[in-house]
């Protein structure tokens, strides 16, 4: 049902699982869930919880859930849910025929507020939202009852009746649950459990005016369906013996756990929802899928592939304690799997034409080069070769400094699959005294990369040949944000964006394997870094690239941590 992985997960909730089966709790049946609200597209955070609750129902012949939150109208959406549903399949599981909504539950919960009001366990409250704030008490101090507290069940049956057939306005009254004003736990002092929003839903449109809460909907939910484990972040543990005394209090098909674990905080990101929304919003990014985003569509647009994200989230583990992961953590995992799985490619991303001056006039050779330097069952392709080539700006110094082992005036280094060449002289042009190309002379002894003489040269190359070199856009993306937490200790996180974590460049010339590159095709591109075709607008003829990730952790170096 789900992507191979290479062993089963071991955790504190796969203990919980296992003791679970061996004491045939739930029958011996394992279902989980993947819960989210479709009020925005899923971040790497998200990625986290789904290789949790999908990996756990696969390896304990279980079945997960995907199911949709969608009991707040005001900010839901159904691109959301069709964008959630490709990212969940995208990443490599399969929830065909377990697609659920809580919104298709409206009915059932409805009828168990009704019956939560029979029992005496529930109250039309009429309080303003600010007096329900004033009424619910301090952490030192318990609440106030409300003074509708104790209407009759037949006033509460008639007023929530009159609330579901529109009669009131938004704010005019709420449900809520009699449980204990004087609770040390918050969620317990008579939390509301439906409120009036004249919205349109975007499944059951104008069908309600009343819509439960989601702590209301949710334990709801996972028993409706059959939930057994219900495993949700840390912060819903003090919503625990709410989740538990609905359960408790209606007669419901089953009783599932909610067992908590800490979610994923990533350094140099942001990971609500709500706050990537703001980005996408204020045109801060170019959308949802921006390549330089957290979210799933995003890093699939970047170039991730969905195993480095499964590897990734089996890598930090899942625990009960709330901690931090560094974002080179993630760009390693997808360093690794391209490494392993990219083809070789040579990209000029900054042309410095070179003319070699003992080259054939209008001659071409086709050269050799390996797809990949790992696998040569992958075999070769070929490079063309010719007089003209272009070299990295980078490459070359007219006055290197000690350690520069490129070409320079007088210097030999070799061409990658091709030649050693010698630079003779360097034309600048006269106005600016910017260096316009080199002549440089190559030697014909030394095809394939070495001298016959024995002779070395500390530098080696990439290059295309100017002639058969088609032009690409290729844009260096780099992190989104420059400061490690961008939104620690309340600080507005959009002032921590990176300037730099674009550059577009339009002017580059790749050999000719990658004019017809497919969209979402992934390369290393030699000494650079792993690229891919952009899925959007890469076209055959005009490809455009967008940068995965470096061939080396950059910012090590700049945090001083590592060796860089
Ligand atoms: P956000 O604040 O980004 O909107 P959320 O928790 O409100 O996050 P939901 O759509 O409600 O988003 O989340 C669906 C599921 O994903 C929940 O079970 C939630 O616990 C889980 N989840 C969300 N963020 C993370 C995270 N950073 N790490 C692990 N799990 C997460
Ligand atoms: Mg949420």
């Amino acid at each position: 049902m789900t992507a191979p992985e290479a062993a089963p997960a071991t955790n504190f909730i796969q203990n919980i699982i296992t003791e679970d089966l061996a004491a045939n709790k739930n029958g011996g049946r394992v279902m989980t869930r993947f819960p989210p609200e479709p009020n925005g597209f899923l971040h790497i955070g998200h990625a986290k919880s789904i290789c949790l609750n999908f990996g756990l129902a696969r390896d304990n012949a279980g079945v997960c859930n995907l199911r949709f939150d969608d009991t707040n109208p005001a900010t839901e959406e159904t691109r959301y849910t069709e964008a959630i549903q490709e990212d969940v399949r995208w990443l490599g599981f399969d929830f065909d025929g377990r697609l659920y909504y809580a919104s298709d539950y409206f009915g059932r919960l409805h009828d168990y507020a009704v019956e939560l009001i029979r029992l005496g366990k529930a109250y039309v409250c009429s309080l303003t939202a600010d007096q329900i704030r004033e009424y619910r008490g301090t952490l030192t101090e318990p609440g106030k009852n409300s003074p509708y507290r104790d209407r009759s069940v037949e006033e509460n049956l008639d007023l929530f009746a009159r609330m579901r057939a529109g009669e009131f306005d938004e704010g005019a009254h709420v449900l809520r649950a009699k449980i204990d004003m004087a609770s040390p736990n918050f969620n317990l002092r008579d939390p509301p459990i439906y409120r009036i929003r004249k919205r349109e839903h975007h499944r059951t449109g104008g069908a309600w005016c009343i819509y439960p809460m989601y702590d209301f909907a949710h334990g709801l939910s996972d028993s409706i369906e059959g939930v057994t484990h219900s495993i949700c972040t840390l912060e819903f543990e003090d919503h625990r013996p709410l989740y538990d005394w609905f359960l408790e209090s209606l007669a419901t098909p089953c009783r599932p756990q909610q067992i908590e674990f800490a979610r994923l905080n990533l350094t140099y990101t942001v990971m609500s929802k709500r706050k990537l929304l703001q980005l996408v919003n204020e045109g801060l990014v170019e959308g949802w899928d921006d390549p330089r985003m957290l979210t799933l569509s995003g890093l699939r647009r970047r170039g991730y592939t969905p195993g480095a994200i499964r590897n990734f989230c089996q890598l930090i583990g899942v625990s009960k304690n709330d901690s931090w992961i560094e974002m080179s953590t993630l760009e390693l995992c997808i360093r690794e799997d391209l490494n392993e799985n990219a083809s070789r490619a040579m990209a000029v991303l900054r042309p410095l034409k070179v003319i070699l001056d003992n080259y054939p006039e209008g001659g071409v050779e086709e050269l050799d080069a390996p797809n990949h330097p790992l696998h040569p069952e992958l075999g070769t392709r070929k490079v063309p070769f010719s007089r003209e080539i272009y070299i990295e700006q980078d490459d070359f110094m007219e006055d290197p400094p000690k350690g520069f082992f490129r070409l320079a005036p007088g210097r030999e280094v070799r061409l990658r699959f091709a030649y050693f060449i010698r630079c003779v002289s360097v034309v600048k042009d006269e106005a600016t005294g910017a260096i316009k190309e080199l002549h440089c002379t190559y030697d014909s002894a030394t095809r394939g990369g070495d001298a016959p003489d024995g002779r070395k040269v500390k530098g080696t190359l990439h290059w295309v040949s100017a002639e058969h070199a088609p032009k690409a856009t290729v844009r260096l993306y780099d992190r989104l944000f420059s400061a490690e937490h961008p939104d620690a200790g309340g600080d507005d996180f959009k002032a921590h964006l990176n300037p730099n974590s674009k550059e577009t460049l339009t002017d580059c010339r790749v050999e000719p394997s990658l004019a017809g590159a497919a969209p979402g095709s992934r390369y290393q591109f030699e000494r650079q870094g792993y690229f891919c075709a952009d899925s959007v607008d890469s076209a055959p003829g005009a490809p455009v690239f967008n940068r995965v990730v470096t061939l080396k952790d950059s910012w090590a170096k700049i945090q001083g941590k590592g060796s860089g």
